[in-house]
C-alpha cells in the first residue's frame, strides 16, 4: 500500500495562487494538498483594543472569495478556522493524515515567533515570498544590513539579482474538503458601513482586482510615466499606484509589479518616473528585512536603542491622543488626514508622514499609539511598513536626520495650497 504524502498549506499574507514560491513548492513536493487560511486570533481581535477595522476585514474576505474561487477551479477547496495557528494546524494534520505544513516566512516579531512555535509541534517547511529581493540575494548578511536606506538602497543596486515570479508545477493534486462559506462582515464586526463620500476608495480584495489595478494604473492610464511628480498628491485616485491594500495582504507579488515595470519601460522608455515606484518598493523591503533583522526591537519605544533619552512628562498624553485620532488638533491639515483615514481606511502617504510627525514632535505622544491606531485602520497595516516607519519618524529607527519633525503648516501651504483637500476632509 503506498503512502499519500499529504501537507497543509497555510495561507498566510499571501493570498495568491501567482508567483507564490511556498504554494508552488507544496504542490510540486506532496501528493495532496489542503490548503487553510486561519483567522488568527490576534488579528481579529476586534475587541477593545481592537487591531483591525471593517476596511481591513472586508478587504481580506473579498481576497479569500477570489482565492477559494481559484482554488475550486484547479479542483480544491480552502478550509477556514479561527484560533491559533499552533492549535488548530497540528489538529488538523491529525484530522487529515498530512505530515507537513508549508507556508511563507514571515518578517515581523509575532509572525516569526508564531513559526517558531508551529515548528516545535510539527514538521514545517517555509520559504520566501513577500519581498521584491531574495534574502539569499542580498549582498550582505542580514545581521550586518546598512541601518540607513540610502546604504541599503545604494548596495543592492550595485549588485541588483531579482528573481523572477515563480511559477506552479504542472501537476499537483488537492485533497478536496467540503466547500467553505467565507464569512459575511458583520461575523466580525458591527459597524458595516463606510462613508466613502467619494468612489475613489473601492478597493476590492483579491488578486484578480490587483491584477485589473496594475493594468489599470500602469499601462491604461500610464500613471507610472508621471509617479515621481504625483506621488506626493493628496486627492484622487491615481497620484500614486495604491497597490499597498493588495501588497499588504499578498494578493499582489512585488516581483509582479517589478516584472510590469519592466516591460512598460521596453514599450514606452524608461524615466524617472518608472524608476522611482521601483524605488519605493525597495523602502518596502528595507523596512521588511529590518523588521526580520531587529524583532522585538521594532516595537520598543526607542527601537534598539540601548541610551533612552528622559523624555519630558506629558500629563495630557491621553488627551491629546484622543483629539489626534478623531480630527480634533489645533492643526486642520493634520485633522483633514485623520478624517480620511477613520472615513475610508486610508491616507496619502504625504498625511501619514505629517501626522506620524504632528503625534510624536508636536504633542509629544508615544509613537507607539499612533502606530497601533493605523494598525487598527489602515486598510493596507502591515507590520514592518508601519512600525518602521513610525519608529523611523521617531527618531529611534533607521533615519539619520533624528529630528525629523514636519511643519505642517507649511506642508499644508505646499500641498494643498487652494485648501480644497483640507475642506473637504473637515466638513
Ligand atoms: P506608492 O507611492 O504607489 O508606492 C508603491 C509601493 O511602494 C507601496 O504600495 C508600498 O508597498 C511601497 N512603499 C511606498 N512608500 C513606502 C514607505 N514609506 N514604506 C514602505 N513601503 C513603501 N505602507 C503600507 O503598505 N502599510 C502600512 O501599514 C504603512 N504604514 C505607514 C505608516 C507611516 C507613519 C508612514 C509614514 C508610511 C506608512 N506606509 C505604509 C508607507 C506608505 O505610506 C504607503 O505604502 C503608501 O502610501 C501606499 O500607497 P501606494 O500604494 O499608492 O504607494
Amino acid at each position: 500500500m503506498s503512502i499519500v504524502n499529504r501537507a497543509i498549506f497555510w495561507f498566510r499574507n499571501n493570498l495568491r495562487i501567482h508567483d507564490n514560491p511556498a504554494f508552488a513548492k507544496a504542490l510540486e513536493e506532496s501528493d495532496e494538498v489542503i490548503p487553510l487560511y486561519l483567522f488568527e486570533d490576534r488579528e481579529w481581535n476586534t475587541t477593545n483594543p481592537r487591531r483591525i477595522n471593517h476596511f481591513r476585514g472586508r478587504f481580506i474576505l473579498q481576497s479569500l472569495q477570489c482565492l477559494q474561487e481559484s482554488i475550486e477551479s484547479m479542483g480544491g477547496n480552502l478550509i477556514l478556522r479561527r484560533g491559533k495557528a499552533e492549535e488548530i494546524i497540528p489538529a488538523i494534520a491529525q484530522e487529515y493524515g498530512a505530515n507537513t505544513c508549508y507556508l511563507e516566512n514571515g518578517f515581523a516579531y509575532e509572525e516569526t515567533s508564531s513559526e517558531q512555535r508551529l515548528s516545535e509541534l510539527i514538521h514545517t517547511k517555509a520559504y520566501e515570498g513577500a519581498t521584491l529581493l531574495h534574502l539569499d540575494d542580498l549582498p550582505f548578511e542580514l545581521a550586518d544590513s546598512p541601518k540607513v536606506f540610502t546604504k541599503f538602497r545604494k548596495k543592492v543596486e550595485e549588485n541588483l539579482a531579482i528573481r523572477s515570479c515563480c511559477q506552479l508545477p504542472r501537476k499537483f493534486n488537492f485533497l478536496k474538503p467540503k466547500k467553505p462559506e467565507i464569512p459575511p462582515l458583520s461575523h466580525f464586526f458591527e459597524e458595516t458601513e463606510s462613508i466613502t463620500h467619494t468612489d475613489i476608495y473601492r478597493f476590492l480584495g483579491g488578486e484578480k482586482a490587483a491584477d485589473q489595478r496594475l493594468q489599470e494604473w500602469i499601462w491604461n492610464k500610464k500613471g507610472i510615466s508621471t509617479y515621481k511628480e504625483t506621488r506626493n498628491h493628496l486627492f484622487g485616485s491615481d497620484f500614486s499606484s495604491r497597490f499597498s491594500p493588495w501588497l499588504a495582504q499578498g494578493c499582489l507579488s512585488p516581483r509582479r509589479i517589478y516584472e510590469e515595470i519592466k516591460a512598460f519601460e521596453r514599450k514606452h522608455g524608461s524615466n524617472q518616473s518608472t524608476y522611482w515606484l521601483f524605488f519605493e518598493l525597495l523602502w518596502r523591503d528595507f523596512f521588511y528585512f529590518i523588521a526580520r533583522k531587529w524583532g522585538p526591537g521594532l516595537f520598543q519605544r526607542y527601537g534598539t536603542n540601548q541610551d533612552k533619552p528622559n523624555s519630558p512628562k506629558l500629563s495630557d498624553e491621553a488627551e491629546s491622543f484622543e483629539k489626534w485620532k478623531l480630527g480634533r488638533t489645533n492643526d486642520d491639515f493634520v485633522n483633514a488626514n485623520m478624517n480620511e483615514l477613520r472615513h475610508t481606511g486610508w491616507m496619502s502617504n504625504r498625511g501619514r508622514q505629517n501626522v506620524a510627525s504632528y503625534l510624536i514632535h508636536d504633542l509629544g505622544v508615544d509613537w507607539r499609539k499612533g502606530a497601533q491606531w493605523f494598525e487598527e485602520n489602515l486598510i493596507d497595516y502591515d507590520p514592518c511598513s508601519n512600525y518602521g516607519n513610525w519608529l523611523y519618524l521617531s527618531g529611534f529607527g533607521n533615519d539619520p536626520r533624528p529630528d525629523r519633525k514636519f511643519n505642517t503648516q507649511k506642508q499644508a501651504e505646499f500641498y494643498d495650497p487652494d485648501g480644497r483637500y483640507r475642506k473637504f476632509w473637515n466638513q
